[in-house]
């Protein structure tokens, strides 16, 4: 307002608000700017009408004259007041009634009011028409400077005042945009939890992510939880709860999600607490998630390439071990037993070889489908590689002898599940498995490999007793295993540097006469001499070396019947050679005899090969068709170890063989076991109701050669003749029989 020396003679002008608290005054006597005067009877008045002129009295108690009227667009009014006196003496002076003096002056001071309100008014309006454009989005406009001082200045400060906002405005826009580019950029959808409410704002990456429309979405916090899967929302509770509570600073947790496909999507999802409320507690969090699918897909696959077998998809050796070292701590934890089962294909080999290795990988796949139905989900079955499949079997109790009686019950599931038939590609197939177990506790397994190779080992054990059986770890198989690896290792070495010499047994007449002998390898150890073939030739048929050390013997003894050929009194020897079934089932077998054949020169019509039965039964067409070929040629065959087999006399009559060959098991009881005697009379029966030639091995005893003959078996082999010899002296003993039996005759 303007000082009170520019106004008329004792004017005052006085701005109030509507409440009636003085705004400005044209005077500061009384200082009454800021206080509330709506108890003065005169301001009583104005703020009840507004607009008007009064005769009272003022705030410094004088008597005067006052106009009021109201500021348009506020509630302020301006009251311009003149002291009494001083107004009516002018009006004296002009001599004039003192009515319409008063009249006058009221009017004049009602003016003054109104002109300053008029004053006030007009910049005040202009700013508040600015404020309603920035209400309605306009921010362009600014307030004119115009008006009293004051209202410039508020006009000013309302100017800088949106300048600031509309440069914040642009600053935020601007570095929203940014943020929005890199998130779409990054494919990274924004969240923002309210904890208060429970809701959770999600940016449209997210839908976008999840397959659907692009669009914002605010989930309910557990509607969002339902779309996680249980296995994993547990995970996601529990990191809230970690950064909720202040464990962690960063909540991070990896999450599948239910796209809306129905499909699952791996998210990872980041973030922090961003508000608290004044006791400390959690109100806000803010994060992104992104899709990690194809990264959870890749470490998925890693695991499985690391993990398991791509041929039968169970665990590898690797994840074996893993479980096997679990396994370990439980069971000492626990005291629970846990059991390993070794499970070992019989001669997995020779029919992967014959039926070529496709079939043998479906073979194995059955096999491992098998053995998993023959177990528990929690039990683990690995395969080790080629036809070793491992079982570990948990909670088998603390009691051993409980622990041992299920070990074996699912090892005899197992072997019976093994060998049902094998349905693949229009043919069936019998498989058998020779199975190892193992007990174990948390006592002796500081060492994870040693109940591997325990189960390891009782399974050889099984595969020594015969096949198709199980047998229980214990504690001498250990030096046995080791003597055997060994031996394989100079296996190998031996073939290589043929290091076997061949020994022939005669085979006599009933008159004694040498008709032929039977080659029998033997290994010439250069540490522990002479090796008999019954500790290696299940190990060369194992290993396979039984191909080359097959071969080689047959090689050797075609030389050997060649180089008698020429002497007199052994050029009519025959020469009896057994091969393995191993060897029969090679698809080049009768190739490679023939071969050895045409190239040492040997007379065919002197060679005979001794087969066992078990070798027959298995493939019976294709081994009938070799068998035919060698014949063909005059090549003889003799069936061997016979009785301990289970041909079928069907079988037996379909077989092209020209000899049976009497098992000396039952031989060496012939005298003192009725059933034996009984067997080996039936052999003999069979033999001459087929046509065959029937030869007896084994015989130790005079007497047993007199049974033998009484029933009408007329060809011997055995220890009461000879023992197998070195050529040179089964050249020997031949010449002397010769010279016996022909000095007798
Ligand atoms: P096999 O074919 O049944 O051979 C007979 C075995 O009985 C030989 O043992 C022989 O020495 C032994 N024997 C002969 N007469 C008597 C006797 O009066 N009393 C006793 N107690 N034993 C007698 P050997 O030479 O130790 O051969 C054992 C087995 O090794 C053979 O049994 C045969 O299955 C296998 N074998 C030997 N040489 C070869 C070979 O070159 N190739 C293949 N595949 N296997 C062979
Ligand atoms: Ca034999
Ligand atoms: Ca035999």
């Amino acid at each position: 307002l303007p000082a009170a020396d520019m106004l008329p003679e004792a004017t005052i002008i006085t701005i109030i608000d509507g409440a009636g608290t003085v705004l400005s005054r044209s005077t500061d006597a009384g200082k009454f700017v800021g206080r509330n005067i709506r108890n003065v009877g005169m301001v009583e008045v104005v703020l009840f009408r507004r607009n008007g002129t009064m005769r009272a009295t003022s705030l410094e108690n004088i008597e005067g004259l006052y106009g009021y009227v109201p500021v348009p667009g506020t509630d302020w009014i301006v009251i311009a007041g003149r002291t009494a006196d001083v107004a009516l003496a002018s009006a004296r002076r002009a001599a004039l009634s003192s009515a319409l003096i008063g009249f006058t002056i009221l009017a004049g001071v009602l003016l003054l009011a109104w002109y300053f309100a008029k004053r006030i008014a007009g910049p005040i309006l202009d700013i508040r028409q600015v404020a309603a454009r920035v209400a309605d989005g306009d921010w362009s406009h600014r307030a004119p400077h115009a008006g009293p001082l004051e209202i410039r200045e508020v006009a000013t400060q309302f100017n800088h005042m949106l300048d600031a906002i509309v440069a914040a405005q642009k600053r935020q826009l601007e570095s929203e945009q940014r943020l929005r580019l890199a998130m779409e950029g990054s494919r990274l959808a924004l969240w923002d939890f309210d904890l208060v409410v429970g809701q959770v704002y999600l940016s449209e990456t997210w839908s976008e992510l999840i397959g659907g429309p692009r669009q914002e979405t605010v989930y309910r916090v557990n509607d969002l939880l339902a779309g996680v899967p249980p296995e994993d929302a547990k995970a996601a509770h529990d990191a809230l709860i970690a950064t909720v509570k202040g464990m962690t600073v960063d909540f991070s947790v990896e999450h599948r999600f239910v796209g809306a496909a129905g499909n699952l999507i791996w998210f990872l999802s980041q973030g922090r607490v961003t508000e608290r409320d004044s006791r400390g507690r959690v109100t806000r969090m803010v994060g992104v998630c992104r899709d990690i699918s194809e990264r959870k897909a890749t470490a998925l696959e890693i695991e499985r390439l690391a993990f398991y077998d791509s041929l039968t998809e169970l665990p590898n050796r690797r994840l074996l071990m893993n479980r096997l070292a679990q396994a370990g701590l439980e069971s000492r934890r626990r005291h629970q037993y846990f059991a390993l089962l070794f499970v070992d294909l019989d001669s997995f080999k020779a029919l992967n070889d014959t039926l070529g290795h496709a079939q043998g990988d479906a073979l194995l796949r059955e096999v491992a489908l098998r053995l998993r139905a023959c177990v528990r989900d929690s039990d683990t079955v690995a395969r080790l590689g080629g036809d070793e499949f491992v079982v570990l079997l948990g909670d088998l109790g603390a009691e051993t002898h409980q622990a041992a009686h299920h070990a074996e019950a699912l090892g005899l599931k197992i072997g019976m599940a093994l060998e049902n038939t094998y349905h693949l590609l229009n043919a069936t197939y019998r498989l058998t498995a020779s199975i190892g177990i193992t007990l174990f506790d948390g006592d002796d397994v500081d060492d994870i490999n040693q109940p591997l190779r325990r189960a390891d080992l009782a399974m050889f054990q099984a595969k020594a007793d015969g096949r198709n059986t199980l047998r229980f770890y214990d504690r001498e198989m250990n030096a046995r295993l080791l003597a055997r690896l060994e031996l394989g290792n100079e296996l190998r070495n031996a073939v290589a540097q043929s290091q076997f010499i061949l020994h022939y047994q005669p085979q006599v007449t009933a008159e004694g006469r040498v008709i032929g002998v039977e080659a029998l390898v033997r290994w010439e150890h250069p540490q522990r001499g002479i090796v008999s073939p019954v500790e290696f030739i299940p190990l060369a048929e194992d290993t396979g070396l039984i191909l080359p050390l097959g071969r080689w013997v047959l090689e050797q003894a075609c030389i050997q019947l060649v180089a008698w050929a020429s002497v007199p009194e052994l050029m009519h020897l025959t020469m009896a050679v057994n091969v393995s079934a191993i060897q029969l089932y090679q698809k080049d077998f009768t190739a490679t005899v023939l071969e050895i054949v045409a190239r040492t020169g040997v007379l065919p019509t002197r060679l005979k090969l001794e087969l066992t039965e078990g070798v027959l039964l298995k493939n019976i067409e294709e081994t009938i068709a070799k068998m035919r070929v060698l014949r063909e040629i005059g090549i003889e065959f003799s069936l061997d170890d016979f009785g301990t087999g289970y041909s079928s006399l069907a079988y037996l009559k379909r077989l092209p063989i020209d000899q049976l060959k009497i098992d000396q098991t039952f031989v060496r009881d012939v005298l003192i076991d009725a059933n034996d005697a009984t067997i080996a009379k039936m052999v003999i029966t069979l033999g001459q109701s087929l046509g065959l030639n029937v030869i007896a091995e084994g015989v130790e005893q005079a007497e047993q050669k007199s049974f033998l003959l009484k029933h009408g078996c007329r060809s011997y082999q055995g220890y009461l003749f000879s023992k197998p010899l070195p050529p040179d002296m089964l050249a020997v003993f031949v010449k002397e029989q010769f010279l016996v039996t022909d000095s007798s005759t």
